[in-house]
């Protein structure tokens, strides 16, 4: 039974350009994650979204499947299920300090996030290391990475690597690259990175919840994808 999560899409706009396009933004239509049958748009909603201290409120698309009777939320990967920060911002805190870089305060000052807020995504994400691990070491796999070989540090530092690899293997694939690795995270977590609520979330990817980039050319912002 697949728990009512969001539907991510690989959206690659800024925030900016996603806001400003409002209710004309155009999400791809997903098929139904129960039934596979294809979805129609059904109205959507507002949600704040902050990015560097600053909310914006986006419109999110919902989608409905008629002979299922539900309604999906289609949330754009820049933002996680239940957290107000942009995507980017929470990868950024746990990648800097779960590799040394920097301390949780530094970090959150320079992303105009509390220091609590950001204390919180580190402590989630490490405690919910083990089957992050396992979730995207073997999404790496499934996407055709060469493999990492063993890796040393803790186990949080090895589901931040374990990302990195799907992330990297899911970059030879067409449109993937350019969305970075915190919304490719979002994206086959279906937005669920930092829930605690499933004994095994990452289901979502055995079963290929997440939806592949649509490729939009305008948004090759730096020639890393977008092909
Ligand atoms: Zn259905």
């Amino acid at each position: 039974m697949l728990p009512p999560v969001a539907i991510v899409w690989p959206c690659a706009l800024s925030v900016d350009a996603y806001v400003a396009l409002g209710k004309n933004i155009e999400a791809p239509r997903p098929d139904c994650p129960s039934c596979a049958r294809p979805m129609t748009f059904w109205s959507g909603y507002l949600r704040p979204v902050r990015v560097l201290g600053r909310c914006r409120n986006v419109f999110v698309r919902r989608a409905r499947c008629a002979r299922c009777a539900v309604t999906h939320a289609l949330l754009p990967a820049f933002v996680l299920v239940k957290r107000l920060d942009a995507v980017e911002a929470i990868g950024q805190s746990i990648t800097a300090v779960l590799e040394g870089r920097c301390g949780v305060r530094p970090v959150a000052s320079a992303l105009v996030v509390p220091h609590t807020t950001a204390r919180g995504w580190i402590r989630r994400f490490s405690s919910r290391a083990e089957p992050l691990v396992v979730a995207f070491s073997a999404l790496a796999l499934e996407l055709g990475a060469e493999g990492s070989g063993h890796r040393v540090g803790s186990t949080a530092q090895r589901a931040l690597g374990a990302l990195g690899d799907a992330f990297m293997a899911a970059s030879a694939l067409p449109g993937w690259a350019i969305l970075g690795p915190s919304r490719f995270a979002s994206a086959v977590s279906g937005g669920g990175l930092l829930c605690t609520n499933a004994s095994s979330p990452y289901l979502v990817i055995g079963k290929r919840r997440f939806m592949p980039p649509v490729p939009f050319p305008q948004q090759t912002k730096d020639g890393t994808g977008g092909t």
